[in-house]
């Protein structure tokens, strides 16, 4: 469980003051074994981040995220609004393997991989120590109250082209590139609405990195709070040393064997993102960067003393006793794991190439001909997920007498596409005087999807009989 920390006097949060003043918090870099690792990994994410819009698979967006059509792309596969059960799935499948991580390797993904620490520890803080001088650089433009100081001028105007790019980078996760590319291209008046959602994005991008900062972690993000619930006392977590390290005891006034490895430096807390002191215990502000580990390595190594003093252990470990790896939550969020995963896979292996949705025409639910005959409008919708452009005939068999008209039969769709046609039955009055007829439908791409749907027609017994219209429904 985290524990309540005690903050440093005269300070709220890590990044406020107990006058509500906002603290900024610039840490300087520490370089060492784990920033070297992490460092790598950033650069290989930020690569990556700015490169899945482009990347496709299976002829299609590797992740795009439609929300206007409803229709998420993820690795190949686009989840359609029938897909609630699969989407569903596969979100269980993520959230559960987060869980699993978080109970093995604590916050692991909030040092290494989420977008937010590494763009800002990556790309806008080294930006900023590089234009502003470093901390201490940053301090004197904060202190000398000039607001419009050129170094901090420099500094917004990178850290906005930095937005503009991860902006519509952001986007383009939402609408593909290639709408981004035509948007970018041509004037903002023939496209205002996208071009304010374009406008507010980069704002946002902006306000986040150059103001909001690590408050997006500490106070933003649920994900922190959840730490709580997810890690237990065997979970690897950053973690300092109390037994070794305390007492701290500072510079001149060490005591010989009596005082602890701590020299009471600050280092670890001056390199912390987050502004907050590892020694005051495991909190929910700690993202688990490891800096405050290169940092500390760093000190221990120039006085001689060994390295780890602050490391990645579990409070298990460092209150003396075994890391337990099978526990409880290390057992059941596997099988759950594979539960959601094996349901998901089967799910989507034994999915069939087309969905196919029979719909009532708009409007009338049938109409009565000048000749007395009653007609019908099916409405049918099929998504093609083959891999490849298809050809859907479509037949229909109905009541004798009953005339059929196909406006485009065979039915045409491209591979990934979602397209709409109408057919149309013709009875007359008299076929409606047992009930309501059910015609079936046949739709088949001439290879691997062949399906045969029944569909209740409307007609006047029904809408004499008080009913609704809508009733009947297609059926595979
Ligand atoms: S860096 Fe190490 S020695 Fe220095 S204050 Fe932090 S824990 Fe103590
Ligand atoms: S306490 Fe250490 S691991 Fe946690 S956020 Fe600060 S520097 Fe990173």
């Amino acid at each position: 469980m985290t524990s309540i920390a005690p903050r440093a006097r005269g300070r709220v949060l890590p990044t406020m003051n107990e006058d509500g003043t906002r603290r900024w918090v610039r840490p300087r870099p520490s370089a060492g074994r784990w920033e070297t690792r992490r460092r790598g990994v950033a650069w290989g994410l930020m690569a990556l981040y700015l490169a899945i819009p482009h990347l496709r698979m299976n002829g299609k967006p590797l992740i795009l995220l439609d929300a206007p059509r409803r229709e998420f792309t993820l690795f190949g596969y686009t989840f359609l609004p029938t897909d609630t059960l699969l989407f569903m799935l596969f979100l269980g499948t993520v959230i559960v393997a987060v869980f699993l991580l978080t109970a093995l390797f604590g916050r692991v993904w909030c040092g290494w991989a989420c977008p937010q620490t590494v763009w800002m520890e990556y790309l806008f803080r080294p930006i900023e120590r590089l234009l502003e001088g470093g901390p201490a650089g940053s301090l004197a433009i904060d202190r000398g109250g000039n607001r419009f100081h050129p170094r901090r001028l420099a500094k917004f105007a990178v850290f906005l082209a930095m937005a503009l790019v991860l902006g519509h980078t952001f986007l383009a996760y939402f609408v593909g590139v290639d709408q981004i590319v035509l948007w970018v291209q041509r004037s903002p008046a023939e496209h205002p609405t996208a071009f304010a959602v374009m406008a507010v994005t980069t704002t946002l991008v902006f306000a986040d990195f150059a103001y909001f900062r690590e408050q997006t972690c500490t106070i933003a993000c649920p994900y922190g709070r959840w730490q709580s619930v997810l890690l237990d006392s065997s979970s690897l977590i950053v973690a300092y040393d109390h037994r070794r390290g305390e007492p701290r005891q500072r510079g001149t006034k060490r005591r010989g064997a009596t005082a602890g490895d701590c020299i009471d430096c600050g280092l670890c807390v001056q390199t912390c993102p987050t502004g907050i002191d590892i020694r005051d215990g495991l909190q929910m502000e700690c993202i688990h960067c490891t800096q405050c580990i290169d940092a500390c390595d760093a000190v221990m190594d120039k006085i001689g003393r060994p390295r780890g003093l602050i490391r990645y252990t579990s409070r298990e470990m460092l209150a003396g006793t075994a890391r337990h790896l099978l526990r409880p939550r290390t057992v059941i969020y596997p099988v759950a794991l594979a539960a959601f995963l094996g349901t998901f896979v089967f799910l989507l292996s034994t999915k069939a190439t087309a969905d196919v949705t029979l719909l009532r025409g708009v409007g009338d639910p049938f109409t009565v001909s000048a000749e007395g005959r009653v007609v019908n409008q099916v409405r049918l919708r099929i998504a093609n997920r083959s891999r490849a452009d298809q050809q859907y005939r479509i037949d229909v068999a109905a009541a004798e007498g009953a005339t059929v008209i196909v406006p485009v039969n065979p039915f045409p769709v491209a591979r990934g596409r979602t397209e709409t046609t109408s057919f149309f039955v013709s009875l007359p009055d008299a076929a409606f005087a047992g009930g309501e007829p059910i015609i079936t439908i046949r739709i088949s791409d001439g290879g691997t999807f062949d399906d045969t749907y029944q569909w209740r027609l409307l007609g006047p017994a029904r809408a004499r009989a008080g009913g609704d219209g809508g009733t009947g429904g297609g059926s595979g």
